[in-house]
């Protein structure tokens, strides 16, 4: 039987938390409906096999680093086959689903229980740094530290608790909270981690990039500040300056806290990514991924 070829129009992922769904998405987007073979190698990577169809994309290679899908690779075959990896952090078999319409949507779906059980019992405390009088830096333009830091602090938030984390903020609206006070709501209710969001000034317009500081008090928290300053650069791709010891952190005692310091607002490029909202999925994601990493290990 003739049949017309199938053009692969979109892919693109994403995360679903509605209702008593839990889910990552790999959604592709088509012409018409096709035939396909899908395989789990080693349930890590799922191997998608489009028949009779071609690529209007070149071939790529997605980060999706999602806390379940790492990445998604996308290439044109020969034999009109398009190949769909998806590369997974847990191995986890997909459900699919189809939505005929223009354009027709083949819809691959992996459960995130496993992760929302691994965040499920943890108190994480989030600061975000500065507040009412307290403005820390100011950007070039008009940005200023408090309202950044604490845009990121929300980011994250909603993205812990879409994952059942239970989330404390040290200040909930633009206040002056003490140093010690931000210390010891972590301290009072033993969260298992402690975040603190600022971003870095310098009077030289030039430095820019991702840094992180962490309390040497606790056990294992050069892992946390590892895994966490790793996976924020994969999102962000900022330069690098580094991971250092910050006493002030060591009111924490045993508690494991970070002081995450994504960009420098004194940067023109980077008080301009400030400015964006995707800019701040990429660090709660980051920050996300360096957390689930700490949990898993
Ligand atoms: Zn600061």
């Amino acid at each position: 039987m003739p049949q017309k070829i199938c053009r692969i129009t979109n892919l693109w992922s994403q995360c679903n938390w509605q209702k008593n769904e839990t889910v990552s998405r790999v959604i592709i987007e088509s012409t018409q409906l096709f035939p396909y073979q899908i395989d789990y190698l080693n349930q890590k990577k799922v191997v998608f096999n489009i028949l009779s169809a071609r690529a209007n994309m070149a071939p790529q290679t997605i980060e999706v680093s999602d806390g379940l899908i790492d990445k998604i690779i996308i290439q044109q075959l020969v034999n009109d086959v398009v190949s769909v990896d998806i590369y997974l952090n847990y191995p986890m078999p997909g459900k699919i689903s189809f939505r005929p319409g223009v354009p027709t949507k083949t819809i691959l779906s992996f459960d995130r229980l496993f992760i929302q059980h691994l965040f499920q019992n943890k108190i994480i405390a989030l600061d975000p740094g500065h507040g009412g009088n307290d403005y820390g830096g100011r950007g070039p333009v008009s940005l200023i530290e408090k309202d950044v830091v604490f845009t990121m602090t929300k980011k994250l938030q909603d993205l812990l608790e879409q994952n059942k984390a239970q989330v404390l903020l040290t200040r909930e609206t633009d206040q002056n909270v003490p140093l010690a006070h931000r210390f010891l709501l972590a301290k009072k209710f033993t969260a298992n981690v402690f975040i603190s969001f600022h971003v870095y000034h310098s009077n030289n317009p030039k430095v820019s990039g991702l840094a992180l500081k962490y309390n040497p008090q606790a056990e294992n928290n050069f892992y946390l500040a590892q895994y966490v300053y790793t996976e924020l650069a994969r999102k962000i791709k900022r330069p690098l300056r580094g991971i250092k010891v910050d006493p002030q952190l060591c009111y924490l005692e045993n508690i494991p806290g970070i002081m995450v310091e994504p960009v420098v607002i004194s940067n023109w490029t980077e008080e301009g990514l400030l400015r964006n909202p995707t800019f701040y999925e990429k660090i709660a994601f980051g920050v996300f991924n360096g957390l689930r990493k700490f949990f898993s290990n």
